[in-house]
């Protein structure tokens, strides 16, 4: 098996990939979504009677709330900590570069504080395939580990990255919704149109701490996003695939900031050569995903696309195909309640 299955997470992220055998998968857990996301979690490894050390990583991208509130959750859960090998997190120790940023009394830095302190108290094994260093890329070359035959190739953050969200460790992002945001009505998307909207890049330096990964399990490829910024990415892209460039193609991408239009561009689409994205959000707060975005993937991806979203909302209901020009060739599936799993083996023109 090789399978991404995303939860409940609300606005944010929780994603298990599984893969290996199909009588025993191996697993790793990435993001755990808001607090009500970490009791979902819990129920699928009741219900799958997962034993000790049944996760072999559990990753928090970023401390968003949005990711990391349900990770706080689990992690103090000494049932659920047991079923967890290892964790990956860049916490404050981690971003050595800058002395500790005055006022730091925000949501998001003091979950990050919480989580340091579960990991630390309950001995949780931390960042243990790096050694002293973050889980980032450090110099020249992408980290590369293996774990039982599944490869992470880190992509995201930087060093630069992590250092820049050490003095305002406590700046989030802005809670407002986004500004001139249309609601969807009855009429067609002018896909076109709206993937040539100029792109300004997200500058929120949370989000740019986000570990991003390519998970690579068999032939197939998946990009595994966080909440990263496209430089970045695309950056680490032209340097996994420089010997190759066929290997920057995706089997399937999970856009990145929950299809926000600052964290997807033509660019990035189109150097993924990817037919299959997922979109993990419930709009709340942000709006998310921005319709910019999406017409960007459409635009920019082979066809056929399929869009894959965790939640049926309004906004993501909006790109069901009926809705939109007739030469747009895709599809949507949407998950029920935020759940959905993804049989990664079985996509079609895949990695190609
Ligand atoms: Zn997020
Ligand atoms: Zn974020």
């Amino acid at each position: 098996v090789f399978e991404l299955g995303l939860f409940p997470a609300r606005e944010g992220d929780a994603l298990i990939l599984s893969w290996g055998d199909a009588a025993a998968p191996q697993r790793i857990l990435i993001d755990a979504g808001r607090a009500s996301t970490a009791k979902t979690i819990k129920a699928y490894a009741r219900k799958r009677q997962l034993g000790p050390g049944a996760f072999e990583l559990f990753v928090i991208t970023h401390i968003d709330r949005d990711h990391i509130e349900g990770a706080v959750a689990l992690l103090g859960d000494a049932w659920f900590r047991k079923r967890v090998k290892g964790v990956w997190f860049n916490g404050r120790k981690d971003l050595k570069y800058a002395p500790p940023a005055p006022g730091y009394e925000t949501f998001g830095a003091l979950q990050g504080e919480a989580l340091t302190n579960l990991i630390q108290q309950h001995a949780v094994p931390w960042n243990t395939a790096f050694g002293d260093a973050p889980v980032a890329i450090v110099g020249g070359s992408l980290p590369v580990i293996e774990i039982g035959g599944l490869k992470l190739t880190i992509v995201s953050p930087d060093l630069k990255q992590l250092a820049a969200l050490a003095h305002p460790w406590d700046e989030q992002v802005s809670e407002k919704a986004p500004s001139g945001w249309e609601t969807y009505g009855e009429e067609a998307i002018d896909i076109g149109a709206l993937a040539k909207t100029p792109f300004r890049p997200d500058r929120a330096k949370p989000n740019g701490s986000s570990i991003a990964m390519i998970a690579e399990y068999g032939a197939r490829r998946i990009l595994l996003t966080g909440d990263a910024h496209v430089a970045r990415l695309r950056a680490s892209l032209d340097q996994y695939a420089n010997r190759q460039p066929g290997l920057r193609h995706m089997c399937l991408v999970k856009a990145s900031h929950h299809g926000s239009r600052g964290n997807t561009s033509l660019e990035l689409v189109s150097e993924l050569v990817c037919p299959h994205w997922v979109i993990s959000t419930n709009g709340d707060h942000f709006g998310h995903p921005d319709q910019e975005a999406i017409a960007r993937i459409l635009a920019a991806s082979p066809p056929p696309v399929c869009l894959f979203f965790n939640y049926a909302t309004d906004r993501t209901r909006a790109w069901a195909a009926t809705a939109l020009t007739p030469n747009t060739i895709y599809q949507a599936s949407f998950g029920e309640d935020g759940l959905l799993s993804i049989d990664l083996a079985a996509l079609p023109n895949c990695c190609v």
